[in-house]
């Protein structure tokens, strides 16, 4: 049957009298409104102060609670323990369960969900948000819940509760989203008694405030308290009684009840309740209907008194306010939003002040705070990190570009220092970064370990993260407590911090005579370079394979992308994504594309030498354009695309694949460009083809795997245009040949190239560079660049030159060979991807519905072009926030 209109109740124009305020939502916003309402004399519509009628209308049928405080409800607190501030009632109508359906604008006039016609001079909406939930298969089965309201609270109750009796072992709760709303709902699922896992596609935890080393650290306090957490990887489907896991998806949509959540990646997880928080937006439904202009991600568009932009006689407050632009998931901005709207109807003239979107809270009793820019947004922004994985405590400082003011920060494990770095952010710092990062009692001046150790006294400090002398490190080492770098950091602490130190270390062990330890990490014995050995000897093609037959356990994120890196080099036909493979990779290399800000990803096409015709040219133009993607000249000489969604990275890669484009490897440890400057072509300067020699060297070593990422540069005469000493291998021009330079780094510690040899025909030249890139790749450690691999070999470049240029070791011939392996086994990986639907299955955000896009990520406009503006947790960025978001230690939780 279906359901007849209400009939209104009353109707007509409003009557002349006390000035009628209709407040649309009795939330946390609402209500304060409303207190702040009565606090202030009431302007009748005729002028003069004769009260005001203010009806409220509350979907909910509570009274407004402290929606912030929900979680408190699973501790034990009764839900009268979130009453918010009593009302006088006799002063208010306040409709509890009745919900506003319509709004009549020319007649002013608010249509109840009972039927009822209510007039207003001013209509406040204070409607909040709803829950998001992503439309994988089964998100409406029965076990399947959001968390806003005390109603969803008591719902997962029972849910629990009853799984709990019926189980035959405790059952599984799954969350779906990693941010601050997760967290909370994960701790809820383990209060209440049941094995909580936490499914969040972005790498790490609370990845909108957070950044890799606080989130890893925070992930593993978290799996520390029981919860078990599945990160970089997405929700393919809910499982339900009505389907199986491995079998089709569920007829339809909420079929059956919930039996498990099955991932992205196939892994399967029981579980008898799925709760999603997987982000909020505006309950803007009401606004739109009522034809109000709305933000472009949603949200009443409204100007800094909160009035919207379309009528003078509407307002909108919290969560469902737009103020420029931004919408605001936390409560204390909603307060200042409503405070601003009881001014202006008192005939005040405030104005919305903006927020400050810091945050610290407890999690699951872990201690995490962000503040002011804490992913460093600032041009030239620098960071100083102290991860003390003994203290578990992971701490990060952002400075301007002058080291001279604090910008923001981070702080997991340990947030004591919170309030005073808040308070300091903006100011001139205090103290070196390291010293306010450092724990109680730290120094406060830094030694150079770098250089001079063995001149040092030994009262210098080489651990300025944790204070630690060089007399404190030799007592450690000559007493025996210490025989390595591990066991240094374990007794003294030193290393621990920003880990800027370690080198220091070992060179201090090594004056101490201790042999030092060169294993790849704690699942292999051998170094990088041994283990290369061992692979290319033992034909081995598999990480499972080395790791069982010559080191232990299941790796880790250490040496699996060291090993993948391996089997690229030496397998080089077998693409990387293929079998087991594909699972080693890092995350950038898993997409092939570096993933970005808030889960976006950038596509660069390979420009070899920088040189591109005006028709590849328009290609790019126009894939940008039809994908609304972010285009930047990089400082390689090629154009990155950024701001594409997992999902389209197929797409966009067929465009340009089918134009003849390749993949330019932005995202591996491989060869990135060959720079180069006009050359003779056009150079009056010019001695050589600089340009035909880049192309030449860049299509030579393309797709090239290395232990780092390599950059080469030509330049077509000595004024150096192409900058080819800034690069890992650069080539200059000489009235007869070439120059090669070798191990010029930019990065941290930026090195110029030195000159390996001089004059040398091309031929002799490329012959060089496949033996110095071959041995490198063989010979480096893992993630050292070409400048520490010289500098750290015995003899320097001078050896270098002898086994590479003199073949003092007889193996060039090998060297030589396994580059001509790498040119004729080299395809391109993005139309290898583009020709396998098994490969193109990885490039969904949602598996099961591949189409659908990730709605966690948005974009507003910046200087004509987009730029993203939230990872889409919850909550949601202001676009013009140069800082996170979450919940406020601000906020307070009632008037
Ligand atoms: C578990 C949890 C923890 C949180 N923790 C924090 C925190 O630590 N710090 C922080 O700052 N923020 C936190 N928040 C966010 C905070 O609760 C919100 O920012 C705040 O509640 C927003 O208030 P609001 O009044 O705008 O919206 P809401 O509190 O959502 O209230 C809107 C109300 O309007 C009602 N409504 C909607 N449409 C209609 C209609 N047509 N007619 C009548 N009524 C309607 C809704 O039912 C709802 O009751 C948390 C939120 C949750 C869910």
């Amino acid at each position: 049957m279906s359901a007849e209109p209400p009939t209104p109740r009353t109707a007509g124009p409003r009557t002349a009298g006390p000035e009628k305020v209709v407040v649309v939502g009795h939330g946390m916003v609402g209500h304060r409104l409303v207190e702040a309402l009565l606090a202030r004399p009431g302007t009748a519509s005729d002028g003069t102060a004769a009260g005001r009628d203010i009806t409220v209308l509350s979907q909910e049928p509570h009274r407004a609670y402290d929606r912030v405080a929900l979680s408190a409800t699973f501790d034990g607190a009764g839900a009268e323990s979130l009453r918010l501030p009593q009302l006088d009632e006799s002063r208010i109508d306040l409709r509890l369960g009745v919900s506003a359906a319509s709004v009549d604008r020319a007649a002013r006039a608010v249509l109840t969900s009972d039927g009822e016609r209510i007039s207003y001079d001013q209509l406040v909406l204070a409607t909040g948000s709803y829950p998001f939930v992503p439309p994988v298969p089964g998100h409406d089965a029965a076990g399947c819940f959001v968390y806003r309201t005390l109603d969803d609270l008591a719902a997962i109750n029972e849910a629990a509760r009853s799984a709990l009796a019926t189980a035959p072992h405790r059952p599984a709760g799954v969350v779906i989203g990693g941010g601050l709303l997760g967290l909370e709902a994960a701790n809820a699922l383990r209060l209440l008694g049941l094995a909580p896992h936490i499914v969040e596609m972005a790498p790490h935890l609370m990845a909108v405030q957070l950044d890799e080393g606080g989130g890893a650290l925070l992930g593993g306090l978290v799996a520390g308290l029981g919860v078990t957490v599945h990160c970089g990887t997405g929700t393919a489907r809910v499982l339900t009684s009505a389907s199986a896991a491995g079998g089709p998806a569920p007829a339809r949509d909420g079929a059956g009840r919930v039996t498990g959540v099955e991932l992205a990646d196939g892994t399967v997880l029981p579980a008898s309740v799925v709760v999603f928080a997987t982000g909020v937006r505006p309950r803007d439904q009401l606004a739109r209907d009522m034809g109000l202009d709305i933000g472009p991600r949603g949200g009443v568009l409204v100007n800094e008194a909160c009035q919207s932009v379309s009528d003078p006689r509407v307002w909108a407050v919290g969560e469902v306010a737009c103020v420029d632009g931004a919408v605001y998931g936390l409560v204390a901005p909603g307060y200042a939003m409503a405070e601003t709207v009881a001014d202006r109807l008192a005939g005040g003239a405030a104005v919305f002040p903006g927020a400050d979107m810091s945050t610290k809270l407890k999690l699951l009793g872990v201690d995490v705070a962000s503040f002011g820019d804490a992913h460093g947004r600032t041009p030239g922004a620098l960071s100083v990190v102290l991860n003390d994985p003994v203290r578990r405590a992971y701490g990060k400082l952002v400075v301007s570009d002058d080291a001279a003011t604090l910008l923001g920060g981070i702080l997991v494990g340990d947030a004591g220092r919170y309030p005073m770095l808040r308070a300091l952010v903006g100011s001139p710092l205090p103290a070196d970064p390291s010293v306010l990062l450092a724990p109680e009692g730290a120094g406060a001046s830094s030694a150079d370990a770098g250089t001079g150790l063995a001149a040092l006294p030994d009262s210098a400090q080489v651990c300025s993260c944790n204070a630690v002398s060089k007399g404190d490190l030799l007592t450690a080492i000559s007493s025996g407590a210490a025989t390595d770098v591990p066991g240094l950091k374990a007794c003294t602490r030193a290393g621990t911090g920003c880990g800027s130190c370690v080198p220091a270390l070992r060179q201090l062990l090594a004056v101490a005579g201790v042999a030092q330890s060169t294993a790849l990490c704690e699942h292999f014995a051998a170094s990088r370079a041994e283990l290369f050995e061992i692979t290319r000897g033992a034909g081995i093609r598999t990480f499972s394979e080395l790791v069982t037959r010559y080191g232990r356990g299941r790796g880790c994120d250490i040496c699996k992308p060291a090993v993948a890196s391996i089997l690229a080099s030496l397998h080089t036909g077998d693409h990387i994504l293929d079998g087991e493979r594909g699972a080693l990779q890092d995350t950038n290399d898993r997409h092939l594309a570096n993933m970005q800000r808030y889960g976006t990803y950038s596509v660069v096409p390979r420009i070899p030498g920088g040189e591109i015709t005006p028709a590849k040219l328009m290609v790019i133009a126009r894939v940008a354009e039809d994908f609304g993607l972010y285009t930047k000249i990089t400082g390689g000489q090629r154009i990155d695309l950024l701001g594409a969604r997992l999902e389209q990275l197929p797409l966009i890669w067929k465009r340009l694949t089918d134009a003849g484009f390749e993949s330019g490897h932005a995202y591996g440890k491989a060869l990135r460009t060959v720079k180069s400057c006009v050359g003779s072509t056009w150079c009056r300067y010019g001695v050589q083809d600089s340009v035909g020699l880049a192309i030449e060297l860049e299509l030579r070593y393309r797709g090239l795997r290395s232990p780092h990422k390599l950059k080469g540069g030509v330049s077509g005469c000595a004024r150096e245009c192409a900058e080819a000493r800034s690069k890992d291998f650069g080539v200059i021009a000489t009235e007869n040949g070439w120059n090669l330079y070798v191990g010029g780094n930019g990065g941290f510690r930026p090195r110029h190239a030195e000159l390996l040899v001089s004059d040398v025909p091309t031929g002799e030249l490329i012959m060089i560079i496949d033996r110095f890139l071959m041995f490198y790749i063989r010979t480096a450690d893992r993630l050292q660049r070409t400048a520490a691999w010289i500098e750290a070999m015995d003899g320097g470049l001078d050896h270098l030159r002898d086994v590479i240029v003199n073949d003092s070791l007889g193996i060039c011939a090998d060297l030589e060979a396994a580059m001509a392996r790498h040119i004729t086994d080299y395809a391109d990986e993005w139309q290898a991807v583009l020709a396998d639907p098994a490969r193109l299955a990885r490039f969904a955000s949602f598996v099961n519905a591949p189409a659908a896009p990730d709605p966690a990520i948005s974009f507003t406009a910046e200087r004509g072009q987009k730029v993203p503006v939230s990872l889409g947790g919850y909550p949601p960025i202001p676009a013009d926030s140069p800082g996170p978001m979450g919940f406020s230690s601000q906020a307070p939780a009632s008037g």
